[in-house]
């Protein structure tokens, strides 16, 4: 069966269009990922959340999907992330007497910990930033054999005026960009709007890496136009992110990518709200962040997160407050109810009226990841008149497919004590954990799976439970 037509809005024509991938039926992601000196917080998962909507979407809607999602482990400087230009990576690094590898690597673990909490799929691909050097060098040395980049005194600027298209997808120009920015520092520029692709390591950088103009480290755009063209290739399907990564984010990896390649790399740019608490971005900088982790001490469970996050549509603002993880609270519990009353029979969900309802969730999720209405179809079929409870579990289950709010999860804990030697075993592991001590972390839970038990990291801590 052909998947079915899925309409999505294209940032860069700014509407709806309907998707038409290069190879037909196989669909191709690539998601600007987390910069790993900090906790990601539940805005930046808000973000990855529609990332993880839109492949179970198409994947559900019946096209092949490859997900690719960075790990932007180069501390990078960006305009609202500049703390006195000083690489923020690094001084955390420093403050807690580790190496910036290191620091990534724990911070790389507790994001993609918050994403299985929230259910987020893993991608088919993870790439590191700092495994692609080679790569990002590469790319810079062929924009400046073309004429597009050029050198001063050990780093690499991309001259904008070289890429009539710049200011495209985000509707800057030319001569108004970075204008008033802190990027001005950088006064050996030949305009104020070119941007770094390798930048000169001043001395007492920690992270660096030798080139054919020195030593240096790469700037962040060049780190995504390399790793997305290793993965998906020089055209691919979609590109996806936050609103603020569209400038200058994403309109400078399409001067860099378009540049070298001489032709347009990325069909579709779909760009997600802000989430945001009293109506404020969460941000780092703000001080006003959550984590998926400190939800429980506020007495939600991640999964309400997640919930609310289907409430709203991607492409409008979402606010945190209190009121609404309630209401997301109960609604998910009024879903899992639903389930719960059902049965594992042989519902055949092409039969009336399971196939109407079926119909109105695909349409929802089909026309620009409709996902409120989705979520709504899916309450429809909880309070239905005309479906049986094992009808109902059926049809849940399968929109689960998509919504990912573990409508069918088995109770945590089954009461069956643990064996001998268990706790100590435990004790151990959440001490290595907390001494960032992976590796015996990983051995002691290696030893526990020995003594049958299966152990889970929470925002709670460990969760051990008794394989039956
Ligand atoms: P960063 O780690 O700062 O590069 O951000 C990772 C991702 O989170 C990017 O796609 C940002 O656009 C996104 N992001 C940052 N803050 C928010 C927010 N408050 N709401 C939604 N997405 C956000
Ligand atoms: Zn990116």
């Amino acid at each position: 069966m052909s998947p079915t037509p899925v309409r999505l809005h294209n940032s860069l024509s700014r509407s709806l269009q309907t998707l038409e991938p290069i190879t037909p039926g196989r669909v191709t992601i690539y998601t600007c990922g987390s910069t790993v000196y900090r906790y990601a917080h539940i805005g930046n998962l808000r973000t990855y959340l529609f990332g993880d909507l839109l492949r179970r979407t198409l994947a559900y809607l019946g096209y092949e999907v490859t997900y690719v999602k960075n790990v932007t482990d180069v501390g990078h400087m960006r305009d609202d992330q500049t703390d006195g230009g000083e690489d923020r990576m690094i001084v955390a690094a420093l403050e807690e007497g580790k190496t910036p590898l290191e620091i990534a690597e724990f911070y790389t673990r507790a994001w993609l910990e918050d994403e299985v909490l929230i259910n987020i799929v893993e991608p088919d691909v993870l790439p590191k930033a700092t495994d692609h050097i080679g790569e990002m060098l590469a790319l810079i040395e062929t924009l400046v054999d073309k004429g597009l980049a050029y050198e001063v005194d050990g780093t690499v600027y991309f001259d904008v005026s070289s890429f009539p298209a710049y200011g495209r997808l985000s509707g800057q120009r030319v001569n108004q960009t970075r204008a008033g920015t802190r990027v001005e520092v950088e006064t050996d520029k030949r305009h104020p709007a070119d941007f770094a692709l390798w930048k000169r390591a001043e001395p007492g950088r920690l992270m660096h890496w030798p080139s054919q103009w020195g030593e240096g480290f790469p700037g962040w755009h060049i780190e995504c136009s390399a790793m997305s063209m290793k993965y998906l290739g020089d055209r691919f399907d979609i590109h996806t992110g936050g609103i603020d990564l569209k400038f200058p984010h994403h309109e400078d990896e399409i001067a860099q990518s378009e540049g070298a390649t001489g032709h347009r790399v990325v069909n579709i740019w779909l760009h997600g709200e802000f989430l945001t608490l009293d109506d404020e971005k969460m941000a780092k900088s703000a001080g006003n962040i959550i984590r998926v982790s400190e939800l429980p001490e506020k007495g939600f469970q991640p999964l309400d997160f997640r919930y609310l996050a289907l409430t709203a549509h991607y492409r409008s603002k979402l606010d945190f407050t209190e009121p609404a993880m309630q209401a997301a609270a109960s609604g998910l519990r009024r879903l899992r109810r639903a389930v719960a009353a059902g049965a594992e029979t042989g519902v055949d969900l092409t039969a009336e009226p399971m196939a109407g309802y079926g119909n109105r969730f695909r349409d929802a999720i089909a026309d620009d990841l409709g996902i409120p209405a989705a979520l709504a179809s899916a309450h429809a079929v909880a309070g239905a008149d005309d479906l049986t409870p094992d009808q109902k579990r059926a049809l849940l289950l399968d929109f689960d497919r998509v919504l990912g709010l573990s409508l069918d999860s088995p109770a945590e804990g089954t009461g069956i004590p643990l064996p001998a030697g268990a706790a100590e075993l435990l004790e151990r592991r959440a001490a290595a954990r907390a001494a960032m001590d992976w590796i015996e972390a990983d051995r002691l839970r290696d030893e526990l799976a020995g003594l049958g038990v299966r152990v889970r990291d929470t925002p709670e801590g460990q969760v051990a439970t008794r394989r039956s």
